[in-house]
Protein backbone atom coordinates (compact mmCIF):
# COMPACT_ATOMS: atom_id res chain seq x y z
CA UNK A 1 0.00 0.00 0.00
CA UNK A 2 0.93 3.64 -0.88
CA UNK A 3 0.31 6.32 1.29
CA UNK A 4 -2.57 6.99 4.40
CA UNK A 5 -5.59 4.40 4.21
CA UNK A 6 -8.69 5.15 3.55
CA UNK A 7 -11.38 3.24 4.22
CA UNK A 8 -14.52 3.17 1.74
CA UNK A 9 -16.10 0.40 2.72
CA UNK A 10 -18.53 0.50 5.84
CA UNK A 11 -20.97 -0.78 4.38
CA UNK A 12 -18.89 -4.43 4.78
CA UNK A 13 -18.79 -3.22 8.19
CA UNK A 14 -17.98 -0.28 10.73
CA UNK A 15 -15.53 -0.08 14.01
CA UNK A 16 -17.05 -0.84 17.21
CA UNK A 17 -17.93 2.57 18.95
CA UNK A 18 -15.67 3.40 21.69
CA UNK A 19 -18.30 4.79 24.00
CA UNK A 20 -20.36 1.40 23.51
CA UNK A 21 -17.07 -0.85 23.73
CA UNK A 22 -16.77 1.13 27.15
CA UNK A 23 -20.12 -0.41 28.57
CA UNK A 24 -19.52 -3.66 27.12
CA UNK A 25 -16.48 -3.99 28.49
CA UNK A 26 -17.28 -4.83 31.82
CA UNK A 27 -18.90 -8.19 30.47
CA UNK A 28 -16.06 -9.49 29.49
CA UNK A 29 -14.07 -9.18 32.59
CA UNK A 30 -16.25 -8.53 35.86
CA UNK A 31 -19.68 -9.51 34.88
CA UNK A 32 -19.04 -12.69 32.94
CA UNK A 33 -21.43 -14.58 34.10
CA UNK A 34 -24.01 -16.90 32.12
CA UNK A 35 -27.56 -15.16 31.95
CA UNK A 36 -29.37 -18.38 31.96
CA UNK A 37 -27.63 -19.05 35.86
CA UNK A 38 -30.65 -19.01 38.46
CA UNK A 39 -28.08 -17.64 41.14
CA UNK A 40 -27.84 -13.46 41.51
CA UNK A 41 -24.47 -13.06 39.82
CA UNK A 42 -26.20 -14.65 36.51
CA UNK A 43 -29.11 -12.53 37.20
CA UNK A 44 -26.84 -9.69 37.01
CA UNK A 45 -25.85 -10.43 33.45
CA UNK A 46 -29.50 -11.49 33.03
CA UNK A 47 -30.36 -7.62 33.32
CA UNK A 48 -28.39 -6.43 31.09
CA UNK A 49 -29.26 -9.01 28.36
CA UNK A 50 -32.97 -7.58 29.82
CA UNK A 51 -32.18 -4.23 29.25
CA UNK A 52 -30.38 -4.47 25.97
CA UNK A 53 -33.81 -6.04 24.96
CA UNK A 54 -35.67 -3.14 25.78
CA UNK A 55 -33.02 -0.44 24.14
CA UNK A 56 -33.39 -2.65 20.75
CA UNK A 57 -36.93 -2.81 20.93
CA UNK A 58 -37.43 0.94 21.50
CA UNK A 59 -35.02 1.96 18.64
CA UNK A 60 -37.54 -0.26 16.46
CA UNK A 61 -40.86 0.54 17.97
CA UNK A 62 -41.13 -2.91 19.31
CA UNK A 63 -42.09 -4.80 22.23
CA UNK A 64 -39.12 -5.58 24.11
CA UNK A 65 -40.37 -9.76 24.22
CA UNK A 66 -40.82 -9.26 20.12
CA UNK A 67 -37.13 -9.29 20.03
CA UNK A 68 -34.80 -12.15 19.40
CA UNK A 69 -31.14 -12.26 19.67
CA UNK A 70 -28.50 -14.00 17.38
CA UNK A 71 -25.02 -14.17 15.89
CA UNK A 72 -25.86 -11.32 12.95
CA UNK A 73 -27.71 -10.60 9.58
CA UNK A 74 -27.25 -14.20 8.25
CA UNK A 75 -28.65 -15.83 11.11
CA UNK A 76 -31.89 -13.67 11.93
CA UNK A 77 -32.42 -14.29 7.88
CA UNK A 78 -32.15 -17.66 8.26
CA UNK A 79 -34.26 -17.82 11.23
CA UNK A 80 -37.28 -16.20 10.00
CA UNK A 81 -36.79 -18.23 5.90
CA UNK A 82 -36.03 -21.26 7.58
CA UNK A 83 -38.61 -20.64 10.34
CA UNK A 84 -41.66 -20.18 8.58
CA UNK A 85 -43.78 -23.08 6.92
CA UNK A 86 -44.84 -22.79 3.20
CA UNK A 87 -43.52 -20.72 -0.15
CA UNK A 88 -41.69 -17.97 -0.32
CA UNK A 89 -41.07 -14.85 -2.88
CA UNK A 90 -38.03 -13.15 -2.17
CA UNK A 91 -36.79 -10.13 -4.21
CA UNK A 92 -33.77 -10.39 -6.95
CA UNK A 93 -31.71 -7.67 -5.04
CA UNK A 94 -31.88 -10.05 -1.87
CA UNK A 95 -28.36 -10.26 -0.34
CA UNK A 96 -26.94 -13.80 -0.44
CA UNK A 97 -27.78 -15.20 2.92
CA UNK A 98 -32.12 -14.67 1.75
CA UNK A 99 -31.25 -15.80 -1.72
CA UNK A 100 -28.83 -18.75 -0.45
CA UNK A 101 -31.83 -19.55 1.84
CA UNK A 102 -34.54 -20.07 -0.72
CA UNK A 103 -32.46 -21.77 -2.71
CA UNK A 104 -31.67 -24.11 -0.24
CA UNK A 105 -35.68 -24.10 0.84
CA UNK A 106 -36.32 -24.87 -3.25
CA UNK A 107 -33.98 -27.81 -2.95
CA UNK A 108 -35.96 -29.23 0.02
CA UNK A 109 -39.14 -28.95 -2.10
CA UNK A 110 -41.05 -25.22 -0.98
CA UNK A 111 -42.20 -23.16 -3.43
CA UNK A 112 -39.87 -20.10 -4.22
CA UNK A 113 -40.64 -16.80 -6.44
CA UNK A 114 -38.88 -14.32 -7.36
CA UNK A 115 -39.78 -10.51 -6.99
CA UNK A 116 -38.50 -8.61 -10.04
CA UNK A 117 -36.56 -4.93 -9.29
CA UNK A 118 -36.74 -2.17 -11.97
CA UNK A 119 -34.37 -0.76 -13.44
CA UNK A 120 -34.12 2.00 -10.73
CA UNK A 121 -33.62 -0.40 -7.81
CA UNK A 122 -36.84 -0.39 -6.80
CA UNK A 123 -39.29 -2.96 -5.60
CA UNK A 124 -42.85 -1.86 -6.36
CA UNK A 125 -45.77 -3.23 -4.69
CA UNK A 126 -47.23 -4.22 -8.00
CA UNK A 127 -44.24 -6.01 -8.67
CA UNK A 128 -44.61 -8.03 -5.04
CA UNK A 129 -47.86 -9.14 -5.60
CA UNK A 130 -47.30 -10.52 -9.30
CA UNK A 131 -44.58 -13.19 -7.70
CA UNK A 132 -47.36 -14.47 -5.03
CA UNK A 133 -49.26 -17.60 -5.54
CA UNK A 134 -51.00 -19.86 -3.45
CA UNK A 135 -47.98 -21.85 -2.04
CA UNK A 136 -46.25 -18.84 -0.56
CA UNK A 137 -46.56 -18.17 2.98
CA UNK A 138 -43.70 -15.03 3.19
CA UNK A 139 -42.46 -12.15 1.14
CA UNK A 140 -39.07 -10.77 1.47
CA UNK A 141 -37.84 -7.42 0.68
CA UNK A 142 -34.84 -5.58 2.24
CA UNK A 143 -35.07 -2.12 3.32
CA UNK A 144 -32.07 -1.14 1.99
CA UNK A 145 -30.04 -2.33 -0.58
CA UNK A 146 -26.34 -2.98 0.01
CA UNK A 147 -24.89 -2.80 -3.45
CA UNK A 148 -26.53 0.62 -4.92
CA UNK A 149 -28.45 1.98 -1.24
CA UNK A 150 -32.08 2.08 -2.71
CA UNK A 151 -34.22 2.34 0.07
CA UNK A 152 -37.44 0.59 -0.63
CA UNK A 153 -41.00 1.25 -0.01
CA UNK A 154 -41.20 -0.80 2.98
CA UNK A 155 -44.58 0.25 4.25
CA UNK A 156 -46.25 -0.24 0.86
CA UNK A 157 -44.47 -3.52 0.16
CA UNK A 158 -45.90 -5.16 3.39
CA UNK A 159 -49.67 -3.88 2.83
CA UNK A 160 -49.39 -5.66 -0.63
CA UNK A 161 -48.46 -8.71 0.80
CA UNK A 162 -50.61 -9.01 3.57
CA UNK A 163 -53.64 -7.88 0.91
CA UNK A 164 -52.50 -11.17 -0.46
CA UNK A 165 -52.16 -13.42 2.94
CA UNK A 166 -48.81 -13.31 2.91
CA UNK A 167 -46.47 -12.20 5.81
CA UNK A 168 -43.42 -10.05 5.29
CA UNK A 169 -40.05 -9.79 6.30
CA UNK A 170 -37.38 -7.15 5.40
CA UNK A 171 -33.20 -7.76 5.91
CA UNK A 172 -32.95 -4.11 8.08
CA UNK A 173 -29.02 -5.13 8.60
CA UNK A 174 -28.02 -1.54 5.65
CA UNK A 175 -31.01 0.65 7.35
CA UNK A 176 -30.40 1.55 10.90
CA UNK A 177 -27.83 4.34 10.48
CA UNK A 178 -29.86 6.52 8.05
CA UNK A 179 -33.65 5.14 8.09
CA UNK A 180 -36.20 5.64 11.05
CA UNK A 181 -37.27 1.67 11.79
CA UNK A 182 -40.68 1.71 13.29
CA UNK A 183 -42.05 -1.96 12.96
CA UNK A 184 -45.50 -0.45 13.46
CA UNK A 185 -46.17 1.89 11.05
CA UNK A 186 -44.12 -0.49 8.32
CA UNK A 187 -46.49 -3.14 9.64
CA UNK A 188 -43.76 -5.78 9.17
CA UNK A 189 -44.15 -9.27 10.54
CA UNK A 190 -40.15 -9.56 10.55
CA UNK A 191 -37.37 -7.60 10.84
CA UNK A 192 -33.50 -8.50 10.84
CA UNK A 193 -30.77 -6.42 12.18
CA UNK A 194 -26.73 -6.64 12.29
CA UNK A 195 -24.96 -5.21 15.22
CA UNK A 196 -21.90 -4.76 13.08
CA UNK A 197 -23.19 -2.12 10.32
CA UNK A 198 -24.03 0.08 12.74
CA UNK A 199 -20.63 0.36 15.05
CA UNK A 200 -21.49 -2.72 17.84
CA UNK A 201 -19.13 -5.48 17.18
CA UNK A 202 -19.03 -8.44 14.96
CA UNK A 203 -20.98 -11.34 15.74
CA UNK A 204 -24.27 -9.95 17.20
CA UNK A 205 -27.97 -9.18 15.61
CA UNK A 206 -30.90 -9.98 16.35
CA UNK A 207 -34.79 -10.91 14.73
CA UNK A 208 -37.83 -8.98 15.43
CA UNK A 209 -40.91 -11.59 15.55
CA UNK A 210 -44.54 -9.82 15.65
CA UNK A 211 -46.24 -10.97 18.50
CA UNK A 212 -48.31 -14.17 17.04
CA UNK A 213 -45.99 -15.41 14.35
CA UNK A 214 -45.04 -19.11 14.60
CA UNK A 215 -41.46 -19.75 14.07
CA UNK A 216 -39.21 -23.25 13.95
CA UNK A 217 -36.32 -23.13 15.99
CA UNK A 218 -33.44 -22.27 13.81
CA UNK A 219 -30.95 -24.12 16.69
CA UNK A 220 -31.82 -26.68 19.47
CA UNK A 221 -30.34 -27.51 22.55
CA UNK A 222 -31.23 -24.68 25.37
CA UNK A 223 -33.89 -22.73 26.19
CA UNK A 224 -32.70 -19.51 25.70
CA UNK A 225 -34.83 -16.70 23.59
CA UNK A 226 -37.79 -18.22 24.01
CA UNK A 227 -36.33 -21.55 22.74
CA UNK A 228 -36.45 -20.11 19.27
CA UNK A 229 -32.56 -19.60 19.10
CA UNK A 230 -30.64 -21.96 21.39
CA UNK A 231 -26.89 -21.87 22.73
CA UNK A 232 -25.76 -19.05 25.35
CA UNK A 233 -26.11 -15.01 24.68
CA UNK A 234 -22.90 -13.55 23.73
CA UNK A 235 -23.49 -11.12 26.94
CA UNK A 236 -20.85 -7.95 26.20
CA UNK A 237 -21.86 -7.92 22.27
CA UNK A 238 -25.38 -7.76 23.27
CA UNK A 239 -25.19 -5.00 25.57
CA UNK A 240 -23.04 -3.21 22.92
CA UNK A 241 -25.37 -3.50 20.34
CA UNK A 242 -28.61 -2.21 22.72
CA UNK A 243 -26.08 1.29 23.10
CA UNK A 244 -25.17 1.40 19.53
CA UNK A 245 -28.91 0.93 18.24
CA UNK A 246 -29.72 3.33 20.62
CA UNK A 247 -26.77 5.89 19.41
CA UNK A 248 -27.58 5.33 16.14
CA UNK A 249 -31.15 6.63 16.68
CA UNK A 250 -29.53 9.67 18.81
CA UNK A 251 -27.11 10.67 16.02
CA UNK A 252 -29.58 10.01 13.07
CA UNK A 253 -30.43 13.48 11.77
CA UNK A 254 -26.48 14.70 12.04
CA UNK A 255 -25.63 11.25 10.59
CA UNK A 256 -27.75 11.88 7.39
CA UNK A 257 -26.61 15.46 6.89
CA UNK A 258 -22.58 14.34 7.07
CA UNK A 259 -22.99 11.56 4.70
CA UNK A 260 -24.51 14.00 2.73
CA UNK A 261 -21.79 15.73 2.32
CA UNK A 262 -19.54 13.36 1.92
CA UNK A 263 -21.17 11.62 -0.55
CA UNK A 264 -21.11 14.79 -2.61
CA UNK A 265 -17.76 15.38 -1.63
CA UNK A 266 -16.67 12.02 -3.18
CA UNK A 267 -19.19 12.34 -6.42
CA UNK A 268 -18.29 16.22 -7.25
CA UNK A 269 -14.64 15.47 -7.65
CA UNK A 270 -15.04 12.20 -9.15
CA UNK A 271 -14.43 12.87 -13.50
CA UNK A 272 -14.93 9.84 -14.41
CA UNK A 273 -17.47 6.73 -14.58
CA UNK A 274 -20.94 6.24 -14.18
CA UNK A 275 -22.75 6.22 -10.84
CA UNK A 276 -25.48 3.97 -10.47
CA UNK A 277 -28.61 6.39 -9.94
CA UNK A 278 -31.56 5.03 -7.90
CA UNK A 279 -34.96 6.46 -7.64
CA UNK A 280 -34.67 6.83 -3.89
CA UNK A 281 -31.15 5.76 -2.00
CA UNK A 282 -28.95 6.77 0.99
CA UNK A 283 -25.73 8.66 0.28
CA UNK A 284 -24.08 6.06 2.15
CA UNK A 285 -23.54 3.47 -0.75
CA UNK A 286 -22.32 4.85 -4.00
CA UNK A 287 -21.89 2.58 -6.88
CA UNK A 288 -19.96 3.38 -9.93
CA UNK A 289 -19.30 1.66 -13.30
CA UNK A 290 -15.51 2.51 -14.92
CA UNK A 291 -14.72 2.93 -18.30
CA UNK A 292 -10.87 2.83 -19.38
CA UNK A 293 -9.15 4.17 -22.60
CA UNK A 294 -9.51 1.10 -24.21
CA UNK A 295 -13.34 -0.41 -22.81
CA UNK A 296 -14.57 -1.20 -19.63
CA UNK A 297 -12.22 -1.76 -16.89
CA UNK A 298 -12.57 -5.12 -14.52
CA UNK A 299 -14.38 -4.35 -11.18
CA UNK A 300 -12.17 -6.52 -9.11
CA UNK A 301 -9.34 -5.29 -10.99
CA UNK A 302 -9.82 -1.91 -10.26
CA UNK A 303 -10.51 -2.38 -6.59
CA UNK A 304 -7.21 -4.44 -6.12
CA UNK A 305 -5.45 -1.20 -7.96
CA UNK A 306 -7.02 1.39 -5.22
CA UNK A 307 -6.60 -0.94 -2.20
CA UNK A 308 -2.38 -0.45 -3.36
CA UNK A 309 -2.76 2.92 -3.53
CA UNK A 310 -4.51 2.47 0.10
CA UNK A 311 -8.48 3.26 -0.86
CA UNK A 312 -10.34 0.42 0.73
CA UNK A 313 -13.84 -0.42 -1.24
CA UNK A 314 -14.87 -3.09 -2.40
CA UNK A 315 -17.06 -5.00 -5.89
CA UNK A 316 -19.79 -6.35 -3.81
CA UNK A 317 -20.87 -7.72 -0.01
CA UNK A 318 -18.15 -9.03 1.80
CA UNK A 319 -19.88 -12.10 2.32
CA UNK A 320 -19.58 -12.93 -1.92
CA UNK A 321 -15.85 -10.96 -1.85
CA UNK A 322 -14.26 -14.43 -3.88
CA UNK A 323 -16.98 -14.66 -6.37
CA UNK A 324 -16.06 -13.71 -10.14
CA UNK A 325 -20.17 -12.77 -11.20
CA UNK A 326 -21.22 -9.34 -11.12
CA UNK A 327 -23.62 -8.24 -7.51
CA UNK A 328 -26.65 -9.83 -8.42
CA UNK A 329 -28.42 -6.65 -7.72
CA UNK A 330 -26.34 -4.92 -10.83
CA UNK A 331 -27.84 -7.80 -12.94
CA UNK A 332 -31.47 -7.84 -11.67
CA UNK A 333 -31.49 -4.12 -12.30
CA UNK A 334 -30.20 -4.37 -15.26
CA UNK A 335 -27.23 -1.81 -14.89
CA UNK A 336 -24.88 -2.64 -18.53
CA UNK A 337 -21.44 -3.42 -17.18
CA UNK A 338 -21.79 -4.68 -14.28
CA UNK A 339 -18.66 -6.67 -13.93
CA UNK A 340 -17.11 -2.63 -14.30
CA UNK A 341 -18.27 -1.88 -11.17
CA UNK A 342 -17.25 -0.81 -7.65
CA UNK A 343 -19.01 0.03 -4.68
CA UNK A 344 -17.63 3.40 -2.18
CA UNK A 345 -19.47 3.66 1.50
CA UNK A 346 -18.99 6.12 4.05
CA UNK A 347 -19.42 6.15 7.48
CA UNK A 348 -19.08 8.42 10.86
CA UNK A 349 -15.56 8.45 10.69
CA UNK A 350 -15.13 9.37 6.91
CA UNK A 351 -13.95 13.00 6.46
CA UNK A 352 -14.15 15.35 3.37
CA UNK A 353 -10.79 15.16 3.06
CA UNK A 354 -10.75 11.36 2.89
CA UNK A 355 -13.48 11.56 0.28
CA UNK A 356 -11.92 14.34 -1.69
CA UNK A 357 -8.42 12.34 -1.46
CA UNK A 358 -10.30 8.52 -2.58
CA UNK A 359 -11.81 10.57 -5.58
CA UNK A 360 -8.53 11.88 -6.99
CA UNK A 361 -6.96 8.66 -6.25
CA UNK A 362 -9.52 6.90 -8.60
CA UNK A 363 -9.01 9.52 -11.06
CA UNK A 364 -5.35 8.57 -11.15
CA UNK A 365 -5.83 4.85 -11.15
CA UNK A 366 -8.80 4.93 -13.48
CA UNK A 367 -6.97 6.81 -16.35
CA UNK A 368 -4.13 4.14 -16.22
CA UNK A 369 -6.75 1.20 -16.94
N1 LIG B 1 -28.01 -8.39 4.83
C1 LIG B 1 -27.36 -7.33 4.34
C2 LIG B 1 -28.12 -6.33 3.54
C3 LIG B 1 -25.98 -7.17 4.55
O1 LIG B 1 -25.35 -6.13 4.03
C4 LIG B 1 -25.30 -8.14 5.32
C5 LIG B 1 -23.84 -8.04 5.56
O2 LIG B 1 -23.07 -7.72 4.67
C6 LIG B 1 -26.02 -9.23 5.83
C7 LIG B 1 -27.37 -9.32 5.58
C8 LIG B 1 -25.36 -10.29 6.69
O3 LIG B 1 -25.15 -9.80 7.98
P1 LIG B 1 -24.01 -10.45 8.93
O4 LIG B 1 -22.69 -10.01 8.37
O5 LIG B 1 -24.27 -9.87 10.28
O6 LIG B 1 -24.19 -11.91 8.90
Amino acid sequence: MIGESIYLDYAATTPTDEEVFNVAKPYYTEIFYNPASAHFLGQKANAAVERARRQCADAINANPDEIYFTSGGTESINLALCGVSGGLAVSDIEHDATLACAQKLSCSGADVQYIKVNGEGIVTPAALTDAIDDNIALACVMAVNNIVGSIQPIKDLAAAAHSKGVMFFTDAVQAVNSLEIDVKDWGVDMLAVSGHKFYAPKGVGFLYVKRGVKLNPFTVGGDQEGGLRAGTHNVPAIVAMGEAIQKAKALRAQYIAHITQISSEFINTLDCGTIIECENKTDEIVSVVFRGKDGYINGGRLSTALSVEGVCCSVGSACSAGSATPPQTLLAMGVEHAGSSVRFSFGRNTTTEQARRAAQIVNTVVKRF
